[in-house]
């Protein structure tokens, strides 16, 4: 059996009583070294596989190598696995095989979500998910996916949002955006939501600081009813108060 486990953002309270079972009955864990260490001392007595970063092929063929000799095997993923994590890829390689592998998704509170949390109620309404890392998809269709959901008035949570080696992505895919949302939108943004050292912004499409950004951070940008009040982002659901 593979379990595909979305740990949460970090934080073991908003990990789900399935992850926490799943590792539990796991003999190996395998995953990023990151989040290896959030749950480190939930797995002392387990063999653990880990590697580094951009490494994930090779992580999931050793999961699914490990789970043909019969182990029960979790590979692990921050927030849910199925929101840029490993459910996909693992899915990928198991529908290759001849063995009849069990693949278990186990889902995880995502980092959009748990940061949505923090900042109030930013995506009451419709929104969508862009990752702004162009490392697996081509720059062209991010652009597009960005005027187009701006356009479409989504509420736009972007993942990946800024590292060293692109750090202009953002400050593109505001100017992107800018096209059809207003300077006065509101724009939320949470670094290390629901992990230690959590860190809350609000500010406005205009006014907003792209160098605060990195990569443990989410985006957060509203949709036209989108408001800010006593620090927090509220978008309407509709009803009238
Ligand atoms: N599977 C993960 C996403 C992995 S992509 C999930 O569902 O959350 C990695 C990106 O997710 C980061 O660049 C960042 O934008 C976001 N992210 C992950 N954890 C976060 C956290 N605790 N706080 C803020 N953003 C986070």
């Amino acid at each position: 059996m593979i379990y595909v486990i979305g740990i949460g953002p970090g934080g073991k309270e908003y990990m789900t009583l399935e992850a926490i079972e799943a590792i539990k009955n796991s003999d190996v864990i395998v995953g990023y070294k990151t989040y290896i260490n959030l749950i480190e001392d939930m797995i002392s007595d387990k063999e653990v596989v880990q590697n580094g970063m951009r490494k994930e092929i090779d992580r999931c063929k050793m999961a699914v190598e490990i789970a043909k000799e019969g182990k029960d095997v979790a590979v692990v993923s921050s927030g849910d696995s199925g929101i840029y994590g490993m459910a996909g890829l693992i899915l990928e390689l198991v529908v290759k095989e001849d063995d009849d592998i069990k693949v278990k998704v186990v889902p995880g509170v995502t980092a959009s979500i748990a940061a949505a949390s923090v900042l109030g109620a930013p995506i009451m309404h419709d929104f969508c998910h862009i990752s702004l890392s162009d490392l697996l998809t081509p720059w062209e269709v991010i652009e597009k996916r960005l005027r187009l959901a701006a356009e479409a008035d989504f509420v736009v949570c972007l993942y990946n949002p800024r590292s060293k080696g692109r750090s202009e992505h953002l400050a593109r895919a505001f100017e992107i955006m800018g096209e059809f949302k207003d300077g006065s939108t509101p724009v939320g943004i949470v670094k290390d939501a629901g992990r230690e050292g959590e860190e809350k912004y609000i500010c406005t499409f205009d006014t907003m600081n792209f160098e605060i950004v990195d990569m443990t951070t989410m985006v957060i940008v509203g949709n036209k009813s989108t408001f800010i009040d006593k620090d927090m982002m509220i978008t309407p659901r509709g009803y009238t108060v």
